[in-house]
């Protein structure tokens, strides 16, 4: 199948359920390519009936999967990453269509990522602490039973695989629903689980929209656990209506991470910090939830810190190496922080405006400076391609204004070792980069305050859903 000009439509018609390719009994769906706006995909979601049989599957599964010895799950994951590693283009070429990512972005940060996080959950399982003893007590963490994971567009395939691979390897089953705008890598990595000899009912595709299959999932009372990536006021939906039930929640939701620049920082470290920090804030089309979208400098140090900004801005060339947002209402909305005023009486924009490609959904890599901390642009999640520079008079204010904040994701402070790690001691926030340390596909990745709830990743993806029995002897 191919679109108007000729481009390849990729058309999944079939849901996998209970180890089976079933037709979908929902409407079509249309993806679109947010780099030309093209149909690249046609995919059928799930109706209610569907949803209701991949639940009952993924119960049913559940026990006999729950007891499957560490090391047969552990092979079936192995053969999992060994297929994503052979079919590595594959997920590339189709993040690169329905997600826009350029095609180094699209393989390294789509795809080379997610299967280090699989490498990193196999070797957490092998070693997963599931019987301790305590005392007179064995405590037991058992795998929580099934499991909903509900994903979000800017990473089709890394956000399901932080969610779904530690579940698998937990002894949980699994229920996903992937985003309505990139629902297709997750069609193959289905293809994945089906080739690996994942038992029937272990993982279960019901793709559809959040408010009917995603609000279905969440109501369900054979869920156990609702794992949910995406935005803050969808998450406070979704505790409320898990809270029905009493089901567990995960939820990693919006960011607003601060890179903190120390008034000890080196020549060197402004420099390396500044060049980090705008690639940070502008990788994915700056649709990631760990963005560094504030840059806090120290005031005698901003005029410099502006110029290096822009200089590094100037490198993300729309079409590129910068990929496009990924709709035209996320474009609309990434406007509207662009507007006089947005990042306070004194903000000053110091890039210029490039030119975009004609079609698409482009926005010109902006940085703007001298926000104050407490206007929307510095206060609000963009996701797009935004740096708002801040300055701070002493490192206790840039502590202070890097807190100020509703979310605690991500954050970086550059300067002396020493003094940066007490200041990233101070940062409320679940990850923070030192002098840019690198990310660690073994570490916990979660938030504080509104970022959310619950930890993903390696041996704290895998303890997330379990459950803790006492055992008395
Ligand atoms: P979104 O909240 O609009 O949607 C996320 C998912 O929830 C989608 O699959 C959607 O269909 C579903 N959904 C929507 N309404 C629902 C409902 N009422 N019930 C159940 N499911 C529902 O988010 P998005 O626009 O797809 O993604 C962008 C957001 O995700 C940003 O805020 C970003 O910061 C956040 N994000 C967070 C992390 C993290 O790990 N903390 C990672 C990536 C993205």
């Amino acid at each position: 199948m191919t679109n108007a000009t000729n481009q390849p439509v990729q058309r999944e018609s079939e849901l996998y359920i209970d180890g089976r390719w079933v037709p979908g009994g929902g409407a079509d769906l249309e993806v679109e390519n947010p780099a030309t706006e093209e149909v690249t995909g046609v995919i059928t979601q799930a109706s209610t009936e569907d949803v209701a049989n991949a639940v009952a599957a993924a119960r049913k599964a559940f026990p006999a999967w729950s007891v499957t010895p560490v090391r047969e799950r552990a092979a079936i994951l192995r053969r999992v990453r060994e297929i994503l590693a052979d079919r590595a283009e594959v997920f590339a070429d189709l993040i690169n269509r329905e997600q826009g990512s350029p095609p180094r972005v699209a393989r390294g940060l789509h795809v080379d990522t997610p299967i280090a996080v699989v490498d990193a959950t196999i070797e957490a399982l092998e070693r997963f602490p599931f019987v301790t003893e305590l005392g007179n007590s064995l405590i037991r963490r058992e795998p929580v039973g099934v499991v909903a994971a509900i994903t979000p567009w800017n990473l089709p395939l890394h956000q399901v695989v932080v969610k779904v691979v530690p579940a698998l390897a937990a002894g949980a089953t699994v229920v996903l629903k992937p985003a309505g705008l990139t629902p297709l890598a997750a069609f193959e990595l289905a293809r994945a689980f089906d080739s690996a000899g994942l038992p029937a009912g272990v993982f279960n595709l019901v793709p559809g929209s959040g408010r009917v299959v995603g609000d279905l999932l969440t109501r369900h009372r054979d869920v156990d656990q609702v794992s949910f990536t995406g935005s803050t006021p969808v998450g406070r939906t979704i505790a409320g209506v898990a809270a029905q039930t009493l089901k567990r929640v995960t939820l990693e939701l919006g960011g607003k991470s601060a890179s903190v620049v120390l008034t000890d920082a080196t020549e060197e470290q402004l420099v390396r910090a500044v060049k980090v920090t705008v690639g940070n804030c502008f990788l994915n089309g700056g649709q990631t939830c760990t963005a560094l979208s504030r840059l806090i400098v120290p005031e005698d140090r901003i005029a410099q810190v502006e110029e290096l900004a822009a200089a590094a801005a100037a490198k993300y060339v729309p079409g590129s190496r910068l990929g496009p947002l990924i709709s035209a209402e996320q474009r609309k909305e990434v406007a509207s922080f662009l507007v006089p005023g947005a990042g306070g009486p004194a903000a000053v924009t110091v890039t210029s405006p490039v030119e975009l490609p004609g079609r698409g959904h482009w926005v010109s890599p902006t940085v703007i400076s001298r926000v104050d901390p407490d206007s929307r642009l510095a206060q609000e999640e963009v996701f797009g391609p935004v740096l708002s520079i801040l300055a701070a008079g002493s490192d206790d204010e840039a502590v202070m204004i890097a807190n100020n904040s509703i979310y605690g994701l991500g954050g970086a402070v550059w300067g002396d070792d020493e003094t940066a790690l007490t200041v990233a001691a101070r940062l409320r926030t679940g990850q923070v980069d030192v002098n840019g340390g690198a990310f660690n596909p073994a570490a916990p990745f979660g938030g504080y305050k509104q970022s959310g709830t619950g930890r993903e990743i390696g041996e704290h993806g895998i303890a997330d859903v379990c459950e803790i029995k006492a055992v008395q002897r």
